[in-house]
């Protein structure tokens, strides 16, 4: 393996990756000392100190890329954290960090966006994303047009001489549509335009996307890498052709993340591959359970043969996480609070991807304006997590008849 972990010949897998990825020798060992520790420590810095005034104005002139210059370009804890998510992702140049999944959307955006442009936004996207196209992106001079995310090739006729950028966002994280990544991706090179992805349910253990033609990948970390719900961040892996304006942006914005929370990232992300399996095992029989029940209408599971999107999931995928929705056969606001206040074992509460498991009311025609949204009942939002799955299950059901009860 190279240092930068480009080598060609590079043919771990990606659990082997997980556990070997960032521990380089200049950020685990002690100069001139043979051997090391295991994993990175945290190296907390503002100011460096430069040798002499030469040094100092060489230091200055030269790349401050995976180098120490000052505190807001990293340390050694940083770096190691944003080295192994580039080699989770192949063809990823490098990756820059952000303080936030919103951040990273955002930074990633501004790199890529002029006024003037033009921005395809797909519609089922995570609600925040498109609050930064009509708040920030529109004020600038840049117009969002929203896309079907089953469009597909379609999306060829949406193109006009100032699409700048395609985002996607498969499966989207309240309704699970799964998107035709490699058909518009191929478009999008034939004509010029970059993609970005939001890529926080499949991560690149599940959607190497990058692979599949995109130029731009983004994870809010905060999800499955930190996997603990106790670190916000965020982050972007680019193709060599889009990593030097990434990190520049970045630069600009003043963009980092402390050495503590990168430390605790970095710790996640080792177990990422055993907890992904594991969620997904206990989400798939808890979709399959619900889909059985006749309170519910449909359960939003791309790994289920009854979702729309199955297809595409089976081909484009290595796997399925802990996130899905279902909706609910009839019912109202208060036969939906009566499932969701009574469970034991599920939190009610924003974000996923950690251990726990959690139940969010969901509504997401108040997100849409490309598409409608059309149900049989009000919906609800899961995340499974590393609990037993029989007691959620059992939990679910006593849920159930709750909402029976108040129907
Ligand atoms: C949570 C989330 C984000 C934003 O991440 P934060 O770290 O909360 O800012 C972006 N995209 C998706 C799909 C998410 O679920």
């Amino acid at each position: 393996m190279s240092d930068d972990g480009t080598d060609p010949k590079d043919d771990r897998r990606p659990l082997t990756r997980l556990a070997q990825a960032g521990r380089r020798p200049e950020w685990t060992g002690m100069p001139g000392q043979p051997g090391g520790i295991v994993s990175p420590p945290v190296w907390r810095a503002s100011t460096i100190l430069y040798d002499d005034v030469a040094h100092l104005r060489k230091a200055a002139a030269s790349s401050t890329h995976e180098r120490l210059f000052y505190g807001r370009k990293g340390t050694p804890t940083a770096w190691s954290l944003a080295d192994a998510l580039t080699e989770m992702e192949p063809e990823a140049a490098g990756t820059m960090l952000y303080p936030s999944g919103v951040a990273a959307i955002g930074c990633a955006l501004m790199a890529v966006l002029k006024p003037g442009d033009r921005l395809l936004m797909v519609d089922s996207a995570y609600d925040p994303t498109r609050n930064f196209c009509e708040q920030v992106l529109r004020p600038w001079g840049v117009e969002t047009v929203y896309y079907d995310p089953t469009i597909g090739e379609g999306i060829a006729g949406l193109i006009s001489d100032n699409t700048r950028a395609i985002f996607l966002e498969s499966p989207g994280s309240l309704t699970f549509e799964v998107q035709d990544v490699p058909a518009i991706t191929a478009i999008a090179r034939d004509r010029g335009v970059t993609t970005l992805i939001d890529n926080t349910w499949a991560t690149p253990l599940y959607l190497p996307a990058l692979s599949l033609g995109v130029d731009i990948s983004i994870l809010a970390c905060t999800k499955y890498i930190v996997g603990h719900s106790d670190v916000m961040m965020g982050s972007v892996s680019a193709t060599e052709a889009w990593f030097p304006r990434l990190r520049q942006t970045a630069y600009l914005f003043g963009q980092m993340v402390s050495p503590d929370d990168a430390w605790l990232a970095a710790r996640g992300l080792r177990t990422l591959g055993i907890r992904l399996r594991q969620h997904q095992d206990s989400a798939l029989a808890i979709a399959r359970w619900l889909e059985e029940q006749p309170e519910v209408a449909r359960v939003l599971h791309p790994g289920l043969p009854s979702s729309p999107g199955h297809a595409l999931w089976q081909r484009d995928f290595s796997g399925a996480t802990g996130l899905f929705s279902f909706v609910l056969k009839g019912g109202d606001e208060k036969a939906r609070a009566a499932l969701i206040d009574g469970l034991a074992h599920f939190g009610i509460g924003y974000s996923w991807g950690g251990f726990e498991s959690l139940a969010l009311p969901v509504d997401p025609a108040r997100y849409r304006s490309a598409t409608r949204w059309e149900a049989e009942g009000p919906a609800v939002r899961l995340h499974i997590g590393l609990e037993d799955p029989a007691d959620l299950i059992a939990d679910l059901d006593a849920g159930l008849a709750r909402f029976r009860a108040a129907a």
